[in-house]
């Protein structure tokens, strides 16, 4: 065990996008542990576009990093020390453990015992079986509730929610449309993830594109851009479409208001918005996880992630997300 607990704290908040002056190493000695408290080395850290946001100066639904604080994140690791009887040694665990090594865990802090289940990589617990599922199946299955023939349309669609929340759908017979940036993206959509269409919103023709992909409108929109690729779906949506608001990622770095030319589509089409954030059902984490690794193992829902390896690339892989540069879940193994 390495006796330097490396960890990147809050130097300065971006302006726009993240860069060498926000974070600053800041090692320390690996923590000692008391009574009630236990040890976790920390092997893989969730890269989320809600980093982002946690870093700004505003309030969200949580409180930002305070500057000098290590950064926030939510990471998978092993017990390595302990003196705490919910955490034995060697058990798999999961929690907000921050861009670190080493965390330590109380009962405050918060963190879960993952099941060994043998199959399963240590990082789909922050993927498919961990965050990012429950955030899809919330949205998907409990907001957006699409019924067999029903239009979906999933923005961010090749990454690690869209992906998700799009196979969802299609387990429940709707017809469903992704939207992601690029020809590669768009062709892996439809011919390894199985949607019905999918649309490149960075071609020119883009609006064509949607509008030829939902000739009969829009019943379901799984929100996870905002901006113009959001004003264009409401343009399309249908009577008693239902919205699942689960991000609006073309706003994170720059802050600009959401610019709606279709909102009144809303009123006339007594359309049903509802924003929702994946902290609020944890209640349904074990449950959920459960149906899609079930998915996963009948071969229904395919999994997809990109690795970044070593701890430097954390601030980097934040930035990833803002560039596309992932397909499905962004992990960083430490
Ligand atoms: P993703 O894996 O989807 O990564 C972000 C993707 O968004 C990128 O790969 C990129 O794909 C796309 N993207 C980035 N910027 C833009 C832009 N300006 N316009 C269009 N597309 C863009 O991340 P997550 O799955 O973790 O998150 C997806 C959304 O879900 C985010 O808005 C996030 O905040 C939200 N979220 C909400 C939660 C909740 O509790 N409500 C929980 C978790 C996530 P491309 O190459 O296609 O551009």
């Amino acid at each position: 065990m390495s006796d330097t607990n490396r960890r990147l704290i809050l130097r300065e908040r971006p302006t726009g996008r993240i860069d060498d002056t926000t974070f600053q190493l800041d090692p320390q000695p690996v923590p000692e542990i008391g009574d009630g408290e236990a040890l976790v080395r920390i092997e893989y850290i969730s890269v989320d576009p809600t980093n982002r946001m946690w870093i700004g100066e505003e309030p969200t639904y949580l409180p930002p990093v305070a500057i000098g604080e290590v950064m926030r994140a939510g990471g998978v690791g092993r017990v390595v020390a302990s003196r705490h009887p919910g955490y034995p040694e060697g058990a798999l665990v999961q929690g907000l453990f921050g861009w670190q090594d080493y965390a330590v865990l109380s009962d405050a802090a918060g963190a879960f015992v993952m099941p060994e289940i043998p199959g399963v990589t240590t990082s789909s617990f922050l993927g498919v079986l961990g965050m990012t599922g429950l955030t899809a199946y919330v949205g998907m299955h409990d907001i957006g509730r699409p019924q067999e023939g029903e239009t979906v349309v999933v923005s961010a669609a090749a990454g690690a929610v869209g992906s998700v929340a799009a196979q969802i759908a299609k387990i429940a017979g709707a017809r469903v449309v992704g939207i992601a940036g690029g020809a590669e993206k768009c062709a892996m959509l439809v011919d390894d993830l199985g949607l019905d269409a999918a649309v490149d919103y960075k071609a020119d023709d883009w609006r064509a594109q949607l509008k030829a992909a939902t000739p009969d409108g829009i019943d379901v929109d799984f929100e996870n851009v905002g901006g113009e690729i959001m004003d264009a779906i409401f343009g399309r949506l249908n009577l008693r479409a239902r919205v699942p608001l689960c991000g609006l990622i073309s706003g994170y770095n720059d802050g600009e208001p959401q610019q709606m030319r279709a909102f009144g589509r809303v009123l006339t089409n007594r359309v049903l918005i509802q924003g929702f954030i994946v902290l609020d059902h944890f209640g349904q984490a074990q449950e959920v996880a459960q149906i899609l690794g079930g998915w996963m193992a009948e071969g229904r829902l395919k999994a997809q992630e990109t690795v970044v390896e070593g701890f430097e690339g954390l601030p980097d892989a934040v930035n990833m997300l803002f560039d596309g540069r992932n397909v499905g879940k962004l992990v960083v193994r430490i």
